[in-house]
């Protein structure tokens, strides 16, 4: 039914691709490009092994929209699926502009030289993509990516109106390694590291990295300590959802992994200036990247659950009531079906999933959009079939922090 190229063959990109291997009426052809050939010949192996299916390669640097081009005329994909990083969004949108394809990714552009991210820039060619007829689809992993379709989920089904949104991510996985990140370390690191932002009456409050800190009890997981973080989705959803007063984003981290953080800082090892060692000019934050454990090689060492959803306050017939939808995944679970840990599983069987949805039709509109302004109902039945199951309970109290 269709043909799709993919770029990046990292943690994410494997899992992607042997979900759409096993799809092989709707991926009819899947090619994937990326920096190191050889970690695409090492996809492509698996994929021939356990699927008996043939996908093709390419090594591409995706910073030249040139060499995009050149490969994507070469494929004569529906869409690309940006899984590299999200440094390479825009030059892959102009890629697809210039040869009129269809693009999805995973997370929002970030300058390589700047710890900024946010959608404006993505935004900026909604405009040139409605008048090629053509669609992109920002966003389409667990957070950002499920959230934002719980989000829409609860304001189609469960509330006429949202007044406050908190998305909990819990990472209960312990892979054993002293210190290593479940993605990939430098857009991990930088992500971390930003100042707290959160929504609240109609404007941003700002605060330091890491500081804001409550224990929540998890389903299925326990008590666990999570901290306020600002995170792209935030910036999405109080746009399509005005009526939202506050929004919020919460994530979990051990002791043993903070220590490490505040130490890699204060040594300055997660800083993105450039400084001069042995006559060459070297990133430190992607010199660390390089001595960190690849995330790819954590499946077989974590146990344990993710647990990632919403809280969601509102009104139903002038009632407030409060809703948790979440996901459990579980490490070695993900690890058996597709040798890797729940982070990439998370992330890649979302994007399979809005790829198939462009695929069929059934999320179409030319223009650049987030998941949350599509009808939620496809996206959430294609994730109960594909191995990322939700479960929505009524809470009898809203949040109390
Ligand atoms: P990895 O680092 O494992 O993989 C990234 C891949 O992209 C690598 O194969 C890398 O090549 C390739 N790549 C990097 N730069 C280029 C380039 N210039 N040209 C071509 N290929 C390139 O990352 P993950 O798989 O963990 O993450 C993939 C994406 O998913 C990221 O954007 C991340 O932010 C996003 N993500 C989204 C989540 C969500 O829930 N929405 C959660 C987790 C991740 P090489 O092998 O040479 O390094």
């Amino acid at each position: 039914m269709s043909n799709v190229l993919i770029v990046g063959a990292g943690g994410v990109s494997t899992v992607t691709i042997q979900k759409m291997a096993m799809l092989p009426k709707i991926f009819t052809n899947i090619t994937l490009a990326s920096r190191t050939l050889e970690k695409c010949k090492y996809i492509q192996n698996l994929v021939q092994n356990k699927f008996n299916i043939d996908i093709n390669i390419f090594k591409l640097d995706a910073d030249n929209v040139n060499d995009i081009v050149k490969i994507i005329k070469k494929v004569e994909p529906f869409l690309v699926l940006n899984l590299a990083l999200p440094y390479q969004d825009l030059t892959i949108m102009d890629a697809c502009l210039i040869t009129n394809t269809h693009y999805i990714d995973t997370a929002n552009y970030e300058p390589l030289n700047e710890a900024k991210f946010e959608y404006s820039w993505q935004w900026n060619y909604k405009e040139k993509f409605e008048k090629k007829g053509l669609m992109a689809l920002l966003g389409s992993g667990f957070d950002p990516g499920v959230t934002n379709v719980y989000t829409a989920h609860a304001k189609k089904h469960l509330l006429d109106k949202i007044h406050s949104l908190d998305i909990l991510d819990c990472n209960d996985g312990d892979h054993g390694h002293p210190f290593a990140t479940n993605f990939n370390p430098e857009i991990n690191i930088r992500e971390i590291t930003a100042e707290s932002r959160h929504w609240e009456n109609k404007r941003w409050e700002r605060g330091p990295a890491l500081t804001n800190k409550i224990s929540f009890k998890f389903p299925e997981i326990g008590h666990k300590n999570m901290y306020l973080m600002y995170h792209e989705e935030l910036e999405s959803l109080i746009k399509n959802f005005p009526e939202i007063k506050r929004a919020r984003f919460w994530m979990t981290f051990g002791d043993s992994y903070l220590k490490h953080i505040e130490v890699l800082q204060n040594v300055g090892l997660t800083s993105i200036k450039p400084i001069s060692f042995d006559g060459k000019e070297i990133i430190p934050l992607q010199f660390l990247k390089a001595i960190l454990p690849d995330p790819g090689s954590l499946g077989k060492r974590t146990k344990g659950k993710t647990c990632i959803g919403t809280i969601i306050t509102g009104l139903k017939n002038n009632k407030e009531r409060t809703f948790y939808t979440y996901n459990i995944c579980d490490h070695e679970e993900c690890y058996n079906e597709v040798g890797s840990q729940a982070i990439s599983y998370t992330t890649g069987v979302p994007a399979m999933i809005g790829a198939m949805l462009i695929i069929q039709k059934k999320w179409f509109k030319p223009g650049v959009w987030n998941v949350e302004e599509f009808d939620p109902d496809p996206f959430m039945e294609l994730l109960d079939q594909y191995g990322l199951t939700s479960k929505t309970i009524e809470l009898d109290e809203k949040l109390d922090f």
